[in-house]
């Protein structure tokens, strides 16, 4: 299936082709990881843990089960969870007295155990993450790391003395996302959501939005800033220095396993996966080209390149099947390797070596005497070249409308007044969510599309996946 035919397919197709997951398992949306999948996703959370310690948050690890009673204390967080939770009711054959549920997500776990640790101004900002599985029912239609009911999810909790401390901790965010993002050559926007499209219990929400190949938008993960409003019915309250009792201001990071599905959709071609960097198990991929008569000198000479290169701390293998190379540049081009090296009798005749990009391509010759250097060199720009090209395309594929009618399937940007009766006439009559309003300042000058009314405000809308 080519991509730029049935992006749906396509997709669908190279998740398994690649063997990232296995969708056999017996109950819908909730798939297996594979080995290969699974280092991936690992890699991910390296990242993650690697910028959220470097940020003073201590990683925790809360339980999967929460009682109902917990749950139901911040009544628009039980509202909006509702419809998707799992229940456990029964322990062996005895019913429970209190039901308890396979968290969707953390808040309702963690805060009445974070009232007991918070006490004075001293043990503030708390600033913890875990990293664990999350359940929702999802009912729209399941797809590999893209919607599912079992969720690979990353989630830091924090807690402020402050409004204004909270606010910092979101911009701390925002930066540690900029970073995350380079290493994951995935492109964002951060939009505020609606006041109707807001994580359920929050003061506001930040989502970060991506765009994928088929003009669909896809919600890689969302910042939160909570205020009081979920302190105050779980009583984490803090003494000041003056001896008051003041509840904590509250904030929330969250991603997902839907980073993998992104740099799957956006990066992936016909060949199969292009993997940044970063994110490759394997970074560089050698393929000795053997002649007869001539095996013992290329399989040495690219044995040697193997250990200098692993010496170096670059992830590398050395291919040294009984295979034509063909057959292996087809293999690690489905798995998204992003830097092959092939070595053959003439190249070593000249000293060099052939480096084949899997992202563009492109094959250029380098000396083997600074192939080390060359390579390490080679990747970085791999990876500044892969996300500036899934920039300029999310660029390319938003359009400016001042008008509602034959909208195309990309991401819409449009003049809003900001009430939230235009916002619903956007909605219905665009057939799309509205995302929210750029957090950056973004300036624009036009009018709301429904009302007419002057506004510096635009609104992102668009499809999603
Ligand atoms: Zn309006």
């Amino acid at each position: 299936m080519k991509k730029a035919e049935d992006f749906s397919e396509w997709y669908n197709e190279i998740v398994e082709k690649a063997n990232l997951t296995d969708k056999r398992y017996p109950i819908k949306g909730m798939n297996v990881w594979t080995p290969y999948g699974w280092k991936i996703m690992q890699a991910i959370d390296s990242h993650i843990r690697q910028e959220f310690d470097a940020t003073n948050h201590q990683e925790v690890c809360f339980p999967l089960l929460i009682p109902e009673d917990q749950f139901a204390k911040e009544k628009e967080h039980i509202k909006g969870f509702d419809t998707e939770v799992f229940w456990v009711t029964h322990a062996g054959l005895n019913p429970l007295d209190v039901k308890l549920l396979l968290r969707p997500t953390s808040e309702t776990a963690m805060y009445p155990i974070f009232a007991l640790w918070i006490r004075s101004h001293a043990d503030l900002p708390l600033k913890t993450y875990q990293i664990v599985n999350t359940f929702r029912y999802e009912t729209k239609q399941t797809r590999a790391f893209i919607r599912v009911r079992e969720i690979h999810f990353f989630e830091s909790h924090t807690c402020h003395a402050t409004f204004e401390d909270a606010e910092g901790q979101v911009k701390e965010d925002f930066d540690i996302l900029a970073k995350l993002s380079k290493k994951w050559c995935l492109p964002y926007r951060l939009l505020k959501r609606t006041e109707w499209d807001k994580f359920p219990g929050a003061f506001y929400t930040v989502g970060i939005d991506t765009l994928l190949p088929s003009g669909r938008s896809l919600q890689l993960g969302s910042i939160h800033e909570y205020m009081e409003n979920f302190s105050k019915p779980y009583e984490i309250k803090y003494e000041d220095e003056k001896g008051e009792h003041k509840f904590v201001h509250q904030t929330t990071f969250g991603m997902s396993e839907r980073l993998v599905g992104a740099v799957v959709a956006i990066h992936g071609d016909d060949k199969g996966l292009v993997l940044p960097p970063d994110i490759a198990t394997t970074q560089v991929i050698i393929i000795p080209v053997l002649a007869k008569g001539e095996t013992e000198t290329v399989t040495k000479s690219a044995r040697d390149l193997h250990a200098a290169l692993k010496a170096a701390g670059i992830r590398v293998h050395l291919d040294e099947r009984d295979l034509r190379p063909g057959a292996k540049y087809f293999d690690w081009e489905l798995k998204g390797v992003p830097l092959r090296l092939e070595l053959g009798k003439r190249d070593m005749e000249k000293d060099k070596v052939t480096f084949v990009r899997r992202d563009t391509g492109e094959k250029t010759l380098k000396d083997r005497k600074t192939v080390v250097q060359e390579v390490k060199d080679e990747l970085v720009k791999i990876a500044s070249d892969m996300l500036a090209r899934a920039q300029k395309d999310m660029v390319q594929d938003t359009v400016t409308v001042s008008s509602l009618d034959n909208l195309p399937e990309k991401m819409i940007k449009t003049g809003w007044c900001g009430s939230e009766e235009c916002g619903h006439e956007i909605e219905t009559k665009s057939d799309r969510n509205l995302l929210g309003i750029p957090v950056d300042g973004e300036q624009f000058s036009g009018k709301c599309v429904i009302c007419g009314k002057p506004t510096k405000t635009p609104v992102y809308m668009a499809r999603a996946m």
